[in-house]
């Protein structure tokens, strides 16, 4: 089986992002007894489209499943540091509160208005 996703512009996941939650679609998958050999994130942009290969081999979903299992238990212990990007700020509930934007550089929402 293969796994597609598509990404459009309106889609701000940076490239490990994507790539990890391909891989966690995989294990996903394999977990249901589906056989993942390939996957691949395609990208659709002002009607230009790119695609990218994913890795899917025994390793790299280890490592993903590793990964996943390190933030599940970031957040369970309540690590919540800032990113640093502000890629998320824009669609965050409680940017207009959050004292950790301005970190990010990110300033569109300044007033009460926005
Ligand atoms: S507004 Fe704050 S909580 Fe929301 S994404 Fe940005 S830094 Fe994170």
């Amino acid at each position: 089986m293969e796994v597609i996703d598509y990404k459009t512009a309106g889609d701000l996941r940076l490239d490990h992002e994507a790539e990890l939650q391909l891989q966690l679609y995989s294990i996903g998958l394999k977990e249901t007894g589906r056989s993942v050999n390939r996957a691949r994130i395609m990208q659709i942009l002002d009607g230009e489209s790119s695609e990218r290969e994913v890795q899917v081999s025994p390793a790299a979903l280890d490592a993903a499943r590793d990964k996943a299992r390190g933030c599940v238990q970031g957040i369970l212990e309540r690590e919540f540091e800032p990113s640093g990007s502000g890629n998320h700020c824009g669609r965050c509930d409680v940017a207009r509160i959050c004292r950790y934007k301005a970190r990010t550089g990110w300033t569109r929402l300044t007033s009460a208005g926005d």
